[in-house]
């Protein structure tokens, strides 16, 4: 049997793209057990609408297009819309952005997604390393951390140990833990994550890189919020 995994990787290189979109990012992420927001594609107005009324309100709307990975930096990314009326406002914002940053992009509308109430942000990567092959990037986001570039890396595939000492070396690792009154992250589960993650590279030889940001984190487990996912060329 193909899987949904393969079938979405396949499309992708007959389509000679070198990158899936975010939503075909989280759909592998969400079939490979992680726990992500939910995001629906909607090609039109009126499709963004029904499913902002079946998800339910606030919702979070982002331009959906293969040729615009960086989405916020397109005006493509609109949160907390409370009502259909600001669906509908923020739909044709979305599309006169994107249009206006990347011209000749091809967008296929935008998706819909769940709001994610607030939570410690992470970030979470790999890239492939000429002599080490898959590394594994663990981080903490926000603005503060992307000024600072607090990061932590291990080569795949990672033991417990590993994802447990990638955490604990953060410089700010002691933000996880509940920074003045804030809720803390699990920090068990992240662990966890990072060794799913460490396996879904493992066993996808054909991603070449990978850049989930953010990962919003919080006392019962953490959620994928932004997904992106880079193909080889072979
Ligand atoms: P970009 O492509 O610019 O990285 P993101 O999808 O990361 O776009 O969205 C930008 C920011 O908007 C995120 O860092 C996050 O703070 C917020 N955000 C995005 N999606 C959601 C969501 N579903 N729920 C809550 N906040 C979100
Ligand atoms: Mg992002």
């Amino acid at each position: 049997m193909i899987s949904n995994k393969s079938r979405i990787i396949d499309n992708a290189c007959h389509q000679g793209r070198m990158t899936l979109t975010e939503i075909e990012s989280k759909q592998l992420f969400a079939e490979a057990g992680f726990r992500v927001v939910v995001t629906k594609q909607a090609a039109s107005k009126q499709e963004a609408v029904a499913l902002s009324d079946k998800i339910g309100y606030p919702v979070v709307l982002k331009v959906d297009s293969v040729d615009i990975s960086h989405k916020s930096d397109a005006g493509g990314v609109k949160v907390g819309l409370k009502n259909a009326k600001e669906v509908e406002a923020g739909y044709d914002e979305i599309m006169v952005s994107a249009k206006k940053a990347f011209p000749d992009a091809e967008v296929d509308g935008v998706s819909v997604q769940s709001m994610a109430r607030p939570g410690i942000e992470i970030i979470m990567g790999m890239f492939k390393d000429a002599q080490f092959g898959p590394v594994l990037m663990f981080g903490l986001g926000g603005i503060l951390v992307e000024v600072l570039k607090d990061v932590a890396f291990r080569i795949v595939p990672l033991a417990k140990r590993d994802a447990r000492e990638m955490i604990k070396e953060l410089k700010g690792h002691k933000l996880l833990e509940g920074y003045r009154g804030q809720e803390p992250a699990n920090i068990p589960y992240l662990e966890e994550m990072l060794l799913k993650l460490s396996e879904f590279v493992d066993k996808t030889p054909k991603i070449k890189e990978i850049d989930i940001n953010p990962v919003f984190a919080y006392r019962d487990g953490a959620v994928v919020v932004d997904a992106r996912i880079g193909l080889e060329d072979k």
